[in-house]
Order: C-alpha cells, then structure tokens, then sequence
C-alpha cells in the first residue's frame, strides 16, 4: 500500500516536472489533469480549472482540429497529432507577463491520445500534450526568410542589383511560351557601353563599377511598364525585353534610352570617338507573331544589330 502511495507521488511529480504541457480530460469532457507546465504557461492554476468543463473554458476550441481530435479520442479512440503549422496556437499560452501583454502565443504542437486505465476498466480518458515549438518555428520562419533572399541573389546581379542572365534566360523562354499561346510582338534591346575597355584602363576598375552602377540605374529609370525587363546580359552589355512592344515603339525607347545615357553626362576622355562622354550603342529587334518565336534568333538579331550600330559609329541606335 505504502509502495503504491510512493509510486502515485512519483508519477506526480514526474508530470509536474515535464517540459510539456499535460491536460486530461475524463470522458465527459471535464478536466482532470492539469500539469504545472499548464499552470506555468496558462497562468490557470489548477484549482481554478479541475473539474471544469473543458468547453466552458475553450469555447472556440469546440470548432477547431483540437475538438475534433479530443472528439476522436474519446468516442473513437484515435489518436491525432495537430501539426503546428495547421494550428498555430490553440491555447492561450505566453511565455511571460510581457509576450502575454502583447498576445504572442507560444507555438503549439499537440497530441491528443485515448488513455484507458491499465486493467481496461473504468471509462475513457483523453490526454492531450502540448509541446513548444516557438524555436523551431521561428527558426524556419528565418530560414524560410533567408531562402527567400538567396533565392533574389540568384536571380540579380550582384554589382547593379538588376536582373542577371540567368534571370534573362528565364524570362525570355516565359516570353516564347506566351507568345506561343497568344502571338502578339516582342521586342529585344542589346545596349553595350562605348569604349569601355578604355575607360576601365583609364580610370580604373572601381571606376567602371560605379560607370555600370550610374547607367544601369539610368536605364531602369526609363522602364514604365511591369513587363519591361533589363538584364546585364554580360560584362558592360545589358538587354532589355519590351513585350508588347513592335519595332517602332522599340527603335524610340532605344532612342530615348540612349540619349538618357548620354544626359548623364559622365566624362569619358578616352573615348576614341564623339563627345567624350559615357555613351551606349543599342540593337534593336523585333520578333513579329508571324514568325515563330525562336530565341535565338531574336538575340541573334539584336546583337547583329548592335555591332552595326558600334560599325555605325557608336552612340546610336541601329534595328534589324
Ligand atoms: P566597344 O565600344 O566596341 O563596346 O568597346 P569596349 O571597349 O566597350 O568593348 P570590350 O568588349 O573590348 O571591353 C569591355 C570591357 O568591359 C572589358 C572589361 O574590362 C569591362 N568590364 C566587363 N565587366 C566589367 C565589370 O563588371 N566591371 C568593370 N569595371 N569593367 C567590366
Ligand atoms: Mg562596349
Ligand atoms: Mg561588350
């Protein structure tokens, strides 16, 4: 009799020294057990929940997964585990005075399980665990974060924060498939910095950079419409897609763009030809729904095109 007082003081203090929250409930629903965990992170000490109809002081719970769960448990005798991410927090539980203050609610991840005595006797009890999950889950809130950025860092470009060429190459095998569906044009703009071998070996490296940094912002600025994609396709080449665009609106953007470029007005003194300023020279071409779209080709248009404008003289725009 004595060992089995001990035992009973035991299992007690066991369950009030658990790091998990413990509540059973007997099969009418009333609450029977109420761990210190409970007491710690409710602040319900037990006597004031003990014998108390578990509904009478969870209302809301009757609709959710948990009432399900403790329905199941008792009439079915099933057990559930209610995933955190399904159900963020049923219970009102603070991790302090100040996170209650402010209703931040531990992470719950529960488990709601049939208990019947030993012997098979008696009536059905349920027992439902409540772990704290809030680490872990802010730990994948940052992770998830974290995943979010790289994924943005694969897709620009790490000196002027546009689009990349990988970025391009997703976004133009987009535009072939929608053209594929609906027709309608695109164009293609490949715009190359002018004598930019000689400014790099004039004024520097770093000097580039920020060259590339100023005209990238410079074409982004011109960009109106969501559509519109500037990419630095290579070194000091950037392309833009212009959908829904035909060759005129296209052949006046690239004008615009260029003279934009120019209005920077970044001194170029080695620039062999022209004003001795910072300049682009811009390829233009156009894909027209009666053709097939073919990448490419168009790519291979605008660069053609380019180079005409470079054999042209520079600082122009030249369309295939
Ligand atoms: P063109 O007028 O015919 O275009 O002549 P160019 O000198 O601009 O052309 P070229 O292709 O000979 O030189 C491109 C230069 O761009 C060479 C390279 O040093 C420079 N460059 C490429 N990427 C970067 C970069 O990220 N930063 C800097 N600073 N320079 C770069
Ligand atoms: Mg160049
Ligand atoms: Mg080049």
């Amino acid at each position: 009799m004595e060992l089995e007082a001990n035992r009973l003081g035991l299992l007690e203090s066991v369950l009030g020294a658990v790091h998990l929250g413990a509540i059973v409930l007997d099969s009418q629903g009333r609450i029977v057990l109420w761990n210190r965990w409970m007491e710690q992170y409710s602040a319900m000490p037990a006597s004031d929940v003990l014998c108390r109809d578990f509904y009478t002081l969870f209302p809301e719970m009757r609709s959710q997964r948990i009432g399900m769960a403790i329905q199941q448990a008792l009439v079915s005798n099933f057990p559930s585990l209610l995933s955190q991410t399904l159900n963020k927090s049923p219970f009102p539980l603070h991790a302090n005075r100040s996170a209650a203050a402010r209703g931040e609610r531990l992470q719950q991840a529960i488990a709601v399980t049939p208990v019947t005595m030993a012997a098979g006797a008696g009536e059905r009890h349920c027992l439902i665990q409540i772990t704290d999950v809030s680490i872990a889950a802010n730990r994948e809130k940052v992770l998830r974060e974290q995943a979010m950025v790289l994924r943005s860092q694969t897709f620009s470009d790490g000196l002027t924060g546009v689009a990349n060429r990988r970025h391009f190459d997703v976004a133009i095998d987009k535009e072939q498939r929608r053209a594929k569906r609906n027709g309608g044009k695109l164009s293609l703009l490949m715009i190359d910095i002018d004598f930019f071998k000689a400014y790099n070996d004039h004024y520097g490296h770093q000097h580039g950079d920020q060259c590339l940094i100023q005209v990238s912002a410079a074409l982004t600025a011109m960009l109106h419409r969501s559509t519109d994609l500037l990419a630095r396709y290579g070194g000091e080449e950037f392309a833009i897609i212009l959908p829904d665009t035909d060759a005129e609106q296209a052949i006046k953007m690239a004008e615009s763009l260029r003279q934009r470029v120019l209005a920077l007005d970044l001194e170029h003194r080695y620039a062999a030809e022209g004003k001795r300023l910072v300049t682009v020279s811009v390829g233009v071409a156009t894909h027209s729904p009666e053709q097939p779209f073919d990448v490419p080709a168009l790519i291979g248009a605008a660069d053609r095109a380019l180079y005409a404008a470079k054999r042209a003289g520079r600082n122009c725009v030249s369309a295939h």
